[in-house]
């Protein structure tokens, strides 16, 4: 088992500006204070996971290519800042498909965790949904919401109940790096 920590980033209005089925490299837009957050953590010691819905593929929006395209757009706007992501875990289903991927359930988590030789009790979710949050408890994780994208509407509505929340992805960081001390 890895003793490295691991924090898991939902990508979209986290990350990234949330743009509706973004298919689009050109469209791939850091938020403000994401790049020097992911930044803290790697020099912290932290590994980067993100893990995204993109029901977008099983809409039949837009195709793996174009999603491979992105991703590789947003790995090389990190670069530049020093950043560099473990790996990229996508669910490409639409909820009727009852698939083990889709956050809030559990299953790109764990391929994550095989992957990287991580106990997912040990890592940190962030994201700017209740899903996001919703899967941090499922894996028994410290959850951070986001004020970023979704996320201030998620918190005036109540709609989950994470361990912390912060604006960004820099104050997650900030967060993170002083809860992980005191465990
Ligand atoms: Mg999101
Ligand atoms: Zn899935």
């Amino acid at each position: 088992m890895n003793r490295k920590r691991y924090v898991l980033l939902d990508r979209d209005g986290t990350m990234i500006v949330e743009r509706e089925y973004l298919a689009d490299p050109a469209g791939v837009a850091l938020l403000a204070g994401a790049a020097e957050g992911m930044r803290l953590l790697q020099a912290a010691g932290f590994g980067l996971v993100v893990i995204t819905n993109q029901s977008g593929i099983g809409r039949g929006y837009f195709d793996e290519a174009a999603l491979t395209a992105v991703h590789e757009r947003l790995r090389e706007l990190l670069a530049a800042e020093d950043v560099s992501i473990d790996g990229i875990y996508f669910c490409p289903h639409v909820e009727r498909e009852q698939c083990l991927c889709r956050k809030p359930r559990t299953g790109l988590v764990e391929q994550a965790a095989h992957d990287f030789h991580f106990d997912p009790k040990q890592s940190y979710v962030v994201g700017d949904k209740a899903i996001d949050v919703e899967l941090g408890q499922a894996i028994g994780a410290v959850s951070l919401l986001v004020r970023t994208g979704y996320g201030a509407e998620h918190e005036r509505k109540q709609t989950c109940r994470p361990d912390f929340i912060v604006d960004d992805l820099r104050a997650a960081a900030e967060t993170i790096i002083a809860d992980v001390q005191l465990r």
